[in-house]
């Protein structure tokens, strides 16, 4: 893949990136899918569709910051740490022990342990409960203040519990929040506040010197559908005027970038794109 745009702030020549294949569920569409399966007069009895869903965390090899995780998938046995419904509602389905975040990471011949970053788009449960692996090590985590504030208050007060959970929201993660709508975190890695699924939620931006740039929605598009047909998201959006917002400001993005769209979990949208150990500069 190659892009013929300029782009403004690329990463240095050696940087690497891999798509790590952290897990899959299974849930109802209109989780995700404004409408999904709702009935109408002339069609009162829709089938619910079921759809499967893949998670992904991203890794980069930068030449000068060292290693970079962007998200980190569920963490280990989310099935009984999330326990019921919420493992019964988002189910994880063709689990084999290589989709384990570590796992993942030796694909890339790195260890965990080597990660010098995490920067995280939001800090829903299946993004964030691989932060269990950082507890203590001092690694930076890197997070929207909006975010990491809305993320505590919707546990502690149970306005949100469910979709964040206190398992991962400690006092022994090293949390470093960033404050504007822009940040230039290293050369060539760009992150932009996108609200809307969640109020501090941030896409990655990633310029890379040969295969162009790449933008990694998190959760802002849960599939591709949301973006292509800019179809709202369902049970799972939150504030709705800044989805619209954030739509806009990403689709401009794409249209100045070329960039290559990794949305939160969205399988088709995956085809033709190699997971590690296949990587790209
Ligand atoms: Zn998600």
């Amino acid at each position: 893949m190659t892009t013929s745009i300029d782009l403004i702030n690329k990463a240095p020549e050696g940087t690497k990136l891999w798509l790590l294949h952290v897990g899959n569920l299974e849930c109802d569409e209109a989780w995700f899918k404004r409408g999904g399966g709702s009935s109408t007069r002339s069609n009162p009895n829709t089938t619910r569709e079921r759809r499967k869903l893949v998670m992904i965390s991203v890794l980069i090899e930068h030449p000068t910051e060292g290693l970079i995780l962007f998200e980190t998938g569920s963490g280990k046995d989310y099935p009984d740490v999330w326990g019921a419904p919420l493992n019964d509602i988002f189910a994880r389905v063709d689990y084999t022990e290589d989709q384990e975040l570590g796992a993942q990471i030796k694909k890339t011949g790195h260890d965990i342990k080597d990660v010098k970053m995490v920067v995280m788009g939001h800090l829903h449960l299946d993004h964030a409960g691989g932060l269990e692996n950082f507890r203590g090590t001092g690694v930076p985590i890197y997070v929207h203040e909006k975010e990491l504030k809305h993320a505590f208050y919707s546990v502690a007060t149970k306005s949100d519990l469910g979709v964040y959970l206190p398992h991962y929201l400690t006092f022994d993660i090293n949390w470093v929040p960033f404050h504007n709508s822009f940040l230039e975190l290293a050369q060539g890695l760009n992150l932009h506040h996108a609200p809307g699924h969640t109020p501090g939620l941030c896409i990655l931006q990633v310029n890379l010197p040969k295969s162009g740039a790449w933008i990694f929605t998190t959760d802002m598009y849960h599939v591709s559908e949301n973006y292509e047909d800019s179809v709202p998201q369902g049970w799972l959006a939150r504030e709705h005027d800044d989805w619209v917002r954030s739509n806009q400001m990403i689709h401009m993005l794409q249209r100045r970038t070329g960039a290559r769209m990794v949305f939160g979990h969205c399988a088709k949208a995956l085809e033709g794109l190699e997971m590690a150990p296949g990587s790209y500069e």
